[in-house]
């Protein structure tokens, strides 16, 4: 089979990939489409660090083609979106229901396929740039079939990372003022997560202007083009004082910390943005002094199992926009003109298209 592979030095497409059988508790995936997200841009370009060779892609959707022999919560024939999240299902922060904390699901290899003997890695514990992956069974979430494959991929990395920011990390409750900084797949479903939940003012800030009509779409209420203006003063002009929450979905370092100046007392900045490894943050220890908190998240806190299906039957519904996050769909040989587009600014999200 085909499949996207970073060795270090070279993107290719390459042909002859194999992906092993699947074991006690595993499922052999279809890709039907795929998502292409910074994070995998992340690992060309260094940002981050991930062992070669590596298949890439890690927010995907398709269809279970075989499963092992203890495997009960999927089918063959079923449709799943796909999790990177290989937690245990056995240790405390499982069982209490956060997975993102499991130790087993961070910072460790799978590697279910080969390439002429050679050992290929997964990225992300997934791998989905390829004609067919292969996943813990947990990682497997089954959806309705209405969902289009194209929109359904993106719930496993930017509405899981984006929504579940702020659902789950934060909390936002109705009538909380929110700020965006980044107007990507990430941002952009948190702020419709913002807007389900109510919250108000939900301020999109972004140097490219032309997100604005997205932005707005997805339910902000004000756009922002911070150039050349002091965005925190900005910010507290919109709303009164200042921002209860900031999510920072970019990665910079200097955008991070003038995000932190976003915020009103006692308001607290999300940070999703993965910045290149080693950057250190400076601030004021008295800028945060009146009750402001920074935090971390990680993979927007989610419990997959439980929030896949809760966002496939919001977007059913109506009420969450995938469709739209679509911005145009590629042949998987076309990896190269995504990025280009990406790095045009050009995409809400590009998606791969894999033939069987
Ligand atoms: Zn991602
Ligand atoms: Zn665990």
């Amino acid at each position: 089979m085909r499949g996207i592979v970073w060795d270090g030095k070279e993107l290719c497409v390459v042909e002859g990939l194999a992906v092993r059988e699947p074991g006690h508790d595993e499922v052999l995936v279809r890709i039907v489409n795929a998502g292409v997200c910074h994070s995998d841009v992340s690992v060309v370009t260094g940002t981050i660090p991930f062992a070669t060779p590596v298949v890439l892609g890690h927010e995907g959707a398709g269809v279970v083609e075989q499963v092992g022999a203890g495997v009960t919560s999927v089918r063959e024939g079923d449709h799943v979106v796909l999790s990177t999240l290989r937690s245990c299902g056995a240790c405390a922060r499982c069982a209490t229901g956060s997975p993102t904390l499991c130790r087993e699901s961070f910072g460790k290899l799978s590697t279910p396929f080969t390439l002429g003997g050679v050992a290929h890695h997964a990225f992300a514990t997934l791998g989905c740039f390829a004609q067919r992956t292969l996943v813990r069974s947990n990682q497997a979430i089954p959806i309705p079939k209405e969902v289009p494959f194209a929109s359904a991929a993106l719930i496993g990395c930017g509405v899981l990372t984006g929504a579940g920011a702020v659902l789950h990390r934060a909390k936002v409750r109705a009538g909380e003022r929110a700020v965006v900084v980044g107007v990507g797949g990430i941002g952009l479903n948190a702020i419709q997560a913002l807007r389900l939940v109510g919250a108000h003012p939900i301020i999109a800030v972004d140097t490219n202007v032309e997100k604005r009509g997205i932005a707005i779409d997805f339910g902000a209420t004000h756009f922002l083009d911070p150039s050349g203006i002091d965005m925190g003063e900005a910010v507290r002009d919109l709303t009164g004082g200042g921002a209860d929450y900031v999510f920072e979905c970019v990665g910079i370092k200097s955008v991070m910390e003038e995000a932190l100046g976003c915020l009103d007392w006692g308001g607290s900045l999300v940070i999703l943005g993965v910045a290149p490894f080693g950057t250190n943050l400076e601030f004021k220890p008295e800028s945060i002094f009146l009750d402001q908190a920074i935090m971390g998240c990680r993979y927007g806190s989610s419990r997959p199992v439980r929030d896949i299906p809760r966002y496939a039957d919001l977007y059913l519904a109506g009420k969450l926009k995938l469709d739209e996050l679509v911005t145009q769909l590629y042949p998987m040989q076309d990896i190269h003109q995504v990025l280009e587009d990406m790095g045009k600014g050009r995409l809400a999200r590009g998606v791969l298209e894999f033939d069987s």
